[in-house]
């Protein structure tokens, strides 16, 4: 399986090549080639099997062989092994045709998890056998930092630094970042939004002498790794529901558009889905853009879903890509009217996004409501992110196919907007209970390309 990027001028890497650089050397995204097939045959097969198991089947083909069969098969046991539920994924029904999908079970309470615990062994297991060590530099609107932390804690051939918006993430998202003592994991808290965080990470991997110094390696939503482990669960989901012999369809709480591809890249692969929803909050460049309304950026406004406080939606290109019919030229001009503010898409390409995404959007007032309006009416307590799903899920399901919204983080690491909404203060799962008694470690730093690296490098051990 070979990968190519979204700007056409990187070289063509396998697997493991591409999840280890992340951004390609030209700006852009890689994307495989080709997109395995599943018949309909091979997807009903997965009917009872194990989460572990549908996850070897859906990812292999796209893996190649840079893992034998066995490496594969321990790599995804290990990176499970951990969740708080057996199921991994479990379905909870919220109303007649309405379910839940639960992706909250890892260890940091996000669906984050499924992709970096993942990553964390296949790197792991990559690095290791080269006897290699690389630098992870991430950016993260609160989950995708905790996420990359608590996977490579500990391991000895990487060096993670996070940089995060300074007093834009919630309690919960600063302390699993700053609580955990290895040596190996630096939180950095970044003056400036998430979009900024972003750009500055971009700019590292675009400074060619810093990322051939210190191997720079990327574990961000861009990174192909972190998308395929989250089609994963398009299929279990699916299939729990009686796919493939009737189609469902998938709402999906979206900031930078990885989950949600992961679930177009499931379509494509052969699984029948009906509707593939796109919910944002107030934050709504993509929902303005699939409504024929151009991607223009404006100001992030923190909402209460701060997981998707977004404007530039980098898995977005990988969209593009298809719609403009992997014409990688198209993209690089759209890229470069975005850094002068936006751009508008063809008729053409417009047609094929809508052909495979619906979209909407929840104001706050409308997601505090659904959280308040969930819990009366099923006993579920939505975390912001999810209820932003089940607001927009209520309004463009279709009555006989099943919707499944995608319940991206536990209620419990947003607790503030959570209580307000239902009286009811989320507590966190016992395992991790002394979170607010440990101590915190973490180096304020400026919106300033040139002392990021400096701060880096002196980091790192010679
Ligand atoms: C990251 C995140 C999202 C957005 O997912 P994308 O893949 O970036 O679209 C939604 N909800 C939560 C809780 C998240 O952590």
């Amino acid at each position: 399986m070979r990968y190519i990027s979204t700007r056409g001028t990187a070289p063509v890497l396998n697997f493991e090549e591409a999840m280890l650089s992340g951004l390609a050397r030209d700006g852009g995204l890689y994307v495989p080639e080709t997109i395995p097939q599943m018949s309909l045959t091979e997807i009903a097969a997965l009917e009872g099997l194990s989460y572990e198991a549908i996850a070897y089947r859906v990812m292999r083909p796209f893996v190649g062989d840079v893992f034998t069969d066995a490496e594969f098969e321990g790599i995804i046991e290990r990176a499970y092994a951990g969740f708080g539920h057996a199921a991994r994924a479990p379905l909870k029904q919220l109303d007649q045709g309405h379910f839940l999908l639960e992706l909250f079970h890892g260890p940091t309470l996000a669906f984050k998890d499924f992709a970096m615990q993942l990553i964390g062994q296949m790197f792991q297991t990559a690095l290791g056998r080269k006897g290699e060590r690389v630098t992870i530099v991430g950016a993260t609107s609160g989950d995708t930092g905790s996420a990359a932390i608590e996977a490579f804690r500990g391991l000895d051939n990487v060096d993670v630094f996070i940089l995060y918006p300074h007093g834009r993430i919630s309690e919960v998202q600063r302390r699993q970042m700053t609580t955990p003592t290895e040596s190996n994991v630096h939180a950095l808290a970044m003056d400036g939004d998430f979009d900024d965080c972003q750009a500055r990470l971009k700019d590292m991997f675009n400074d060619f002498e810093f990322r051939d110094g210190v191997r720079l390696a990327g574990v961000n939503s861009i990174n192909w790794g972190r998308v395929l482990a989250q089609v994963v669960y398009y299929f279990s989901a699916a299939v729990a529901l009686g796919a493939p012999h009737r189609p469902v369809s998938f709402t999906v709480p979206t900031g930078n558009f990885g989950d949600i591809f992961a679930g177009y890249i499931a379509k494509r692969m052969g699984l029948p889905i009906d509707q593939l929803v796109v919910a944002t909050n107030q934050n709504d460049i993509l929902h303005r853009c699939l409504s024929g309304r151009g991607y223009h950026k404006g100001d992030t406004v923190p909402s209460i879903s701060p997981s998707m406080d977004i404007q530039v939606s980098s898995n977005f290109e990988r969209a593009l890509f298809d719609a403009y019919d992997r014409e990688a030229p198209a993209i690089v001009q759209l890229m470069d009217e975005l850094k002068a503010g936006g751009f508008e898409v063809s008729q053409g390409a417009m047609q094929v996004l809508q052909q495979h995404y619906l979209s909407g959007r929840a104001s706050e007032a409308e997601t505090m409501a659904t959280i308040t309006e969930t819990l009366a009416r099923s006993g579920e307590l939505l975390c912001p992110h999810s209820a932003v799903g089940v607001k927009v899920a209520e309004e463009l399901r279709v009555t006989g196919t099943p919707m499944i919204t995608l319940a991206t983080a536990h209620p419990a690491k947003f607790p503030d907007a959570v209580e307000k909404a239902s009286g009811q203060h989320p507590p966190l799962p016992a395992r991790m209970g002394d979170l607010y008694e440990r101590s915190e470690r973490v180096s304020r730093v400026p919106n300033d390309l040139a002392a990021l690296i400096a701060h880096i490098k002196g980091q790192i051990p010679a």
